[in-house]
Formats: C-alpha cells, structure tokens, sequence
C-alpha cells in the first residue's frame, strides 16, 4: 500500500488526506488527545488509519506504518477499542419519548444509507438489529451485526446515537448472550408462552381452560378486572367474565414470563435498555381487552416497557404495502395507542417497511407515539442496484430465488403469486430495476436473502455472496443513496422529515 504513505502527514496534522487511490471517509476524522483517526477503503477494503501517541494508537490493534502510525483492520477488537474513545459508536437506549426507527442492516453494508435518511428526521434509529432467524439465515452473529453498524456510524461521523436491538429473542440463552455483548434494546417474543389455537367460542371449553389457571392468580384477576371501569382518552374499557376469562387463558403463562425476564435481566443491569413486548407472532388479532390485560398486569408489577407490539388486523407481509381493511385498522389503532399512552409506552409496528398506505395514520393516531421496525426492505435495494449495474447478474439471482422458492418461502408467512412476474425476457436490461416494483417479485425475492448469501457450488465456494458484495462495495454510494430515497418516503409518509431536510 504504497500510497498509503502519502495520507499519514496529511492526518498527522488532523487535515483530511487527499489521495489519487485511496477512498477517504471525511467524516470519519475524529481526534482523541494527539491523535487523529479516519476511515479509508483502498481496492474495496476498509480501514481505519490513526496517528499519534495517545492510548487510542496504543490500543488499536493494526500493523504499524512508521512508530506514530497504524493501519487497522475492521475487526470485532478494534469495533471495541472505539466504543471505549468514542461514545457515540456505543449503541445506546433511547427511552419511551423519542420517536423511533428500526433499521436492520441485512447485508451490513446498508447503514450508511440509512444514516443519510435519518440524519434529516427527527427520529432516533435502530441500527443493529437481527432476530435469530435472520442471523441463522444469513450466517451472521450479533457481535458482527452491530460492529457493522458502530463501524458505520464512525465512517458517517454520525454522533448522535443508534440503538442495537436484540430482535425477537425468545430463549432465556440468546438473551443472557446478547445483553452481554451491548443491545440497548430487548424485543421479548412471547410467543411460545402465549396459547394459541384453543377453542374460545363457546363457554364450556373457557371455563374448562380457565379453572386450569392458578387459583391465586385467578382471585387476582377478577378482583382487578371484573366491575371495574377503566378509562382512556377516548374510550371507556371494562370486562365481562368472557374478555376477562379469555385474555386470562391466552396471556397468563406469557405474562409470566415477561416478568420473569424482567426480573432476572433487565433490571439488574446497570445501564438502561429499552424493553419491548412482542404479542404479534401469533395467529389472533390482539384485542384492546387483551392489550389492555397484559399491559396492566406488567404495570402491576412494575415492569418498565418501552414499547409494546401488539398483532394488528390486516396483514403485515415482508416488502409490500398493508393488505387489510385500512379503516378497521385506523380504529383499532386508535384504541391500542390509547392503551399505550395510558401506560406512557410507545406502540410498535412490526413488519413495517414499504406499508405506504397506513403511515400517515400511524403518524396522527398515535400522535407519533411510536417505534416503527424494518428489516429486509434495504436488502432487495441492495437487489436493485445489482439489477441497474449488473443485469445479467439479477437475471441469475432471480431465476435461482425462484427455482428454490419452496425451501424459501416456509421461513415467512407471504402470499405472492408468481404467475404474475412479468419473465425477464419481456423487459430490456436496462429497465430491470423497475421488476423490483412488482409486489410478487419483492415477497419472492425478499425472503430469498438467506439462500444467496449463503448458497456454494460444489467445491465450496459462495455462489453469489462473494459477487454481490464486491458490486455493493463498488458502488457504495450509488447503494447509499438508493436507501436514502427509499426510506425517505417512508419517513416522509410519516411526517418525519424535519422542515430544513
Ligand atoms: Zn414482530
């Protein structure tokens, strides 16, 4: 790296080095005592360079260029040696009143992107952020998830904080392990806990299920419940024996369970996270009395959530807009964020990205009360740029993504139809980008990430992984500013941009 050279005298007096070969991130320069540090990328590869003689060069680990420099690999270490110089790449909990984003970086190259949009919000975002099903997908670990996005937010200079959510943790193991390696933020998904697929209409088999509960809870529950008024801003809640009884049957084992991770989790801990309850991985729609009954029971007990996702009416498929009966959906959610305010949480929506049609109701209604998480919606970006620069390369991912829908599509719950893809040989190349806009190709596509970035020929070498990131990493900005677009609408709709943007 001969060039290399070139840069250090530039940084050694903290002036942005000027190089022919070199890619510079300029805001990356960042001092500590006498030493200045900045992010370069040289054949597609990124570093970090620092100089000086303060503890921060002693502590990088890297390969010394003279005895007051050091080129540093990105690692999980150095990710480390930063947090501790440089608080804003520490993911940090952000508490019930800032309105907030998730933004799960699914291929770890999108955050940078997602930076730019949320830079000209007023929303706080969610960088890291990667259940267990999208990690054994992709064959990631959280400790990668979030040095991508720490790593990030130092190549933008962003300072202004990023939380690291530990997306829809079930067992007590991935939650022990996760808070230990800095998630600021704990989605809890009770859905093992909560009982599905009883038989809840008629009264004989609910009170056959009820008597099965603990007596001590039971007399606590009615005592509670029954007779009594409670009162929301707009609307008055109150139970009869079958809310009670049903609610009680459906949530008790997983409130227990909340608690019980509350307890022995979240409040030892000597820093704040922010906690959220998942209710909406399961198949009955959340009702008010419901949402109501597991918020008050975790208020009762004085468990601290931040943010509560309760299962919506309608459908939240991966990719695409709402599907549902919006005006029904603007009703419910007009009484669950009433809920939420009543306890002073915030609502979660779940499976949030590309749902267009309902995010100017999500902003009024909860009175931009919430977080909104997305996930997947900058991988098939990331899929839209391979089909502007790299067409030929989209036609194979597509054509394979198809051929192994089968294996695909069991991991999400998606409905596309695929006899209504227009096939490629009907459209040019250079208009390929515009089949992403197509509903049936984002779900097909969308949840195809696991198998191509992970798929290998027959001697072991990765199929697409290896291809697609050197094309991400070539046109990193042209990637970046793709998301900035696409997730500007999104925070548009929601009346997000702030009025400078
Ligand atoms: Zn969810």
């Amino acid at each position: 790296m001969n060039s290399l050279n070139e840069l250090i005298p530039y940084l050694k007096k903290g002036v942005i080095p000027i190089s022919e070969t070199i890619h510079v991130y300029e805001k990356s320069l960042f001092k500590y005592e006498d030493s200045y540090i900045v992010m370069i990328k040289d054949k597609n590869k990124k570093y970090l360079i620092c100089t000086g003689q303060s503890n921060l060069l002693h502590d990088l680990e890297g390969k010394n260029i003279d005895n007051v420099s050091k080129l540093c690999d990105l690692t999980h270490e150095n990710r480390l040696i930063l947090n501790n110089y440089f608080p804003f790449t520490v993911p940090r909990a952000f508490g019930r009143n800032e309105i907030t984003v998730g933004l799960g970086d699914r291929i770890g190259m999108a955050t940078p992107g997602h930076i730019k949009s949320i830079q000209e919000s007023n929303a706080k975002p969610i960088f890291a952020q990667q259940s267990i099903r999208e990690l054994n997908l992709t064959n990631r670990t959280m400790e990668d998830v979030i040095d991508c996005a720490a790593f990030s937010v130092f190549q933008e200079g962003y300072i202004l904080g990023y939380g690291a959510d530990g997306d829809h943790l079930k067992d007590e193991l991935d939650i022990s392990r996760e808070i230990n390696l800095g998630i600021s933020m704990l989605t809890l998904d009770c859905s093992d806990y909560i009982k599905n697929n009883l038989d809840l209409e008629n009264e004989y088999s609910i009170n056959l299920l009820y008597d099965e509960l603990d007596e001590k809870f039971k007399r606590h529950y009615e005592a509670t419940y029954l007779n009594q008024v409670f009162q929301l801003k707009n609307t008055i809640l109150t139970y009869t024996e079958k809310d009670l009884k049903k609610a009680a049957i459906i949530y008790s084992a997983a409130i227990q369970y909340m608690i019980y991770i509350y307890q022995n989790y979240i409040q030892p801990l000597d820093r704040s996270i922010d906690f959220e309850i998942s209710i909406d991985e399961t198949q009955t729609v959340t009702t008010p009395h419901d949402h109501f009954f597991v918020a008050n029971e975790l208020n009762t007990h004085n468990i601290m959530i931040t943010s509560m996702a309760p299962r919506f009416c309608g459908e939240f498929q991966k990719g695409i807009d709402y599907i549902g009966d919006i005006d029904l959906f603007n009703k419910e959610l007009h009484i669950h964020s009433q809920i939420a305010d009543y306890f002073k949480y915030k609502l979660s929506i779940h499976s949030g990205s590309d749902k267009f049609s309902i995010y100017n109701s999500i902003s009024q209604i909860t009175n931009q009360r919430f977080h909104l998480k997305t996930a997947g919606t900058n991988w098939l970006e990331a899929l839209r740029l391979i089909a502007k620069v790299k067409p030929d390369l989209y036609e194979e991912i597509f054509n394979y993504s198809y051929n192994h829908f089968n294996e695909t599509q069991k991991f999400y719950h998606i409905t596309p139809n695929l006899n209504n893809i227009t096939p490629l040989q009907n459209i040019e190349y250079k208009d390929y980008y515009t089949h992403l806009n197509n509903d049936n190709v984002r779900q097909l596509l969308h949840v195809s990430f696991g198998i191509l970035l992970t798929a290998k020929d027959n001697k072991g070498n990765f199929l697409f992984k290896n291809r697609l990131q050197t094309i991400w990493n070539e046109h990193e900005e042209d990637y970046h500013e793709i998301i900035r677009k696409h997730i500007n609408k999104h925070l548009k709709l929601l009346n997000l941009i702030k009025p400078s943007a």
